[in-house]
């Protein structure tokens, strides 16, 4: 678990949300991004844009100081079908339907990102993540619970 200055203010939950592997997307330089998968992460459609999954309005940057160094580490980006107002992408916003949150394999594998010790290892948004842990989407709507484990 983190302490409680770790998370800055934020629920854990969102916290945890930064640093993550994304899914069909990644960061090229600085903000920019591009969209790599060719199908949506939820329904399999085809993907036309990307969603960041920790609100923007929690800051671009979440600063994760562990005992040997501060990450600063932005929001997995999720391949999405339709816009803000369409499609899945929608169902992660004004229609809040889909929720995504990290859940992680065993309460070990928290301790080691909370302490840096997976970040040292791989560095924020590594595949390798998925190694110790997984999406969990929330498909309010159609009351089901997606799994993802892989990025593409
Ligand atoms: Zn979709
Ligand atoms: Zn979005």
């Amino acid at each position: 678990m983190p302490t409680m200055s770790q998370l800055r203010g934020l629920p854990l939950e969102r916290a945890e949300l930064f640093g993550k592997p994304s899914i069909g997307a990644r960061y090229t330089h600085g903000a920019s991004y591009e969209r790599t998968g060719e199908r949506c992460c939820i329904c399999h459609r085809p993907a036309t844009n990307c969603h960041h999954v920790a609100p923007r309005r929690l800051g671009e940057r979440f600063s994760l100081v562990t005992p040997d160094r501060t990450w600063l580490l932005r929001s997995p980006l999720f391949a999405l079908c339709g816009s803000g107002t369409t499609g899945c992408h929608n169902g992660f916003h004004g229609g809040s339907a889909l929720t995504a949150r990290w859940m992680w394999d065993d309460p070990q594998y928290e301790r080691w990102w909370w302490d840096g010790i997976l970040l040292e290892q791989w560095g924020p948004h590594a595949e390798e993540l998925y190694g110790f842990g997984f999406w969990r989407i929330e498909d309010k709507k159609h009351d089901r619970l997606i799994e993802i484990r892989e990025g593409n």
